[in-house]
């Protein structure tokens, strides 16, 4: 197969660990028999320094015309870099934003895995995390409270703030069939988290999520209210497979399960929309203080575009290879920094992406 790839190295460590992870991809190509055709694109920080503006057009097209895209990370050091006295509007961050909504992402992918090799950095009681755990949080990203209507007005010399929180039955029926068919990759379970018991958005969400479950028979559908979900994270995170949530839910959520899973250069994430495109990157920032070392975490990354291999190419075996490469390299005793532990050998970003390749 020959797919095509739109790359963002981007800013910070960005280019250090997308160049681990197009090693790995380059692996997976020769013992696979796939092509991978790259097409480099300027985003952010660098698009600043080359053309001005955080994302042009002609990217935004390019990554249109791509299969996938896998992303680095944009930004810098927000107290030193000259693209923070910029405005708002021109700033690294925007060219994020601006190609989330070119590309229509509605749909934000966050796994929480916890190894069991890593599972002394999880806050968590040992008797809780035994065997490790694997979810997949599923975010509604352009919808709901953080995109709905909002005021702030004097009345009788009190200030009164109205957010308003708004969803259509297609917005959800589309992100909830999303979560389905990531599903049927997985332990075929979902989770709905919605507060149904106060919110009309709520209840339409449930209504809308039974309904698009009548098309996946063989996928188990559950209802959790959001704060007893907060609760159940910390108390049994193994029960979970798929999480499918609206915005703000998802965020604290999200937020919440990444602290149980160890260290920030593991986790990886990908934005779809309604076709097979996604776009790929860890969840994870530039991290200017460590740029430029060699000694970033190329993990994070390097899962990211194993989910690219599953939910836009469909090469469940392919991802399969590098998701299992990694948990060996970790058996093997290998650490970047941000992982070191006692006894544990340290290695840098670019050993990293060749012993992950070595088990591949
Ligand atoms: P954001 O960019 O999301 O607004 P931020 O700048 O605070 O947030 P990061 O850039 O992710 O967050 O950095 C947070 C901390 O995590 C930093 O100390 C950084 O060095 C560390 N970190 C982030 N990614 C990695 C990685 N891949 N490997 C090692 N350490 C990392
Ligand atoms: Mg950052």
């Amino acid at each position: 197969m020959k797919l095509k790839i739109g790359v963002i190295k981007g800013d910070g460590i960005g280019p250090e660990v997308v160049n681990e992870a197009m090693k790995v991809l380059d692996k997976v190509g020769v013992v696979y028999g796939h092509e991978f055709d790259y097409t480099q694109l300027l985003m952010g920080g660098a698009s600043i320094d080359t053309y001005g503006v955080p994302l042009t057009d002609e990217t935004i097209e390019l990554a249109k015309n791509s299969d996938a895209v896998l992303l680095g990370s944009i930004g810098g050091d927000a107290k030193t870099s000259p693209w923070y006295k910029l405005e708002p509007s021109k700033r690294p961050e925007a060219g994020l934003l601006k190609i989330r909504k070119a590309l229509n992402l509605f749909a934000n992918l966050r796994p929480a895995v916890l190894y069991d090799e890593l599972k002394g950095a999880c806050p968590l009681k040992e008797e809780i995390t035994e065997g490790g755990f694997d979810m997949m949080i599923m975010r509604e990203l352009t919808g709901g409270l953080y995109f709905g209507e909002r005021s702030t007005e004097e009345k009788n010399g009190v200030l009164t703030a109205t957010d308003s929180l708004t969803y259509t039955e297609d917005e959800i029926r589309r992100i909830a069939k999303r979560g389905f068919d990531i599903a049927m990759k997985r332990r075929k379970k979902v989770t709905s988290v919605d507060k149904a018991n106060v919110l009309d958005s709520s209840r339409l969400w449930r209504k809308v999520v039974e309904e698009v479950a009548k098309d996946y028979p063989e996928v188990t559908l559950e209802h959790m209210l959001v704060d007893n979900c907060a609760m159940q994270l910390v108390k049994n995170p193994r029960q979970f497979d798929v999480i499918l949530t609206e915005n703000m839910f998802g965020d604290i959520l999200s937020d919440e399960a990444s602290m149980m899973t160890g260290s920030i250069g593991m986790l990886a994430s990908a934005s779809l929309n309604e076709t097979k495109f996604g776009m790929y990157e860890p969840s994870g920032g530039s991290a200017p203080d460590i740029a430029g070392k060699g000694i970033a975490n190329p993990i994070a990354t390097i899962l990211s575009a194993a989910m690219m291999l599953r939910f836009s190419f469909d090469l469940d075996q392919e991802a399969d290879a590098i998701e299992n490469a990694v948990e060996n390299v970790l058996k093997d005793g290998y650490r970047t920094i941000d992982i070191m532990s006692e006894g544990k050998v340290q290695i840098g970003t670019a050993e990293m992406g060749n012993k992950i390749c070595s088990y591949i």
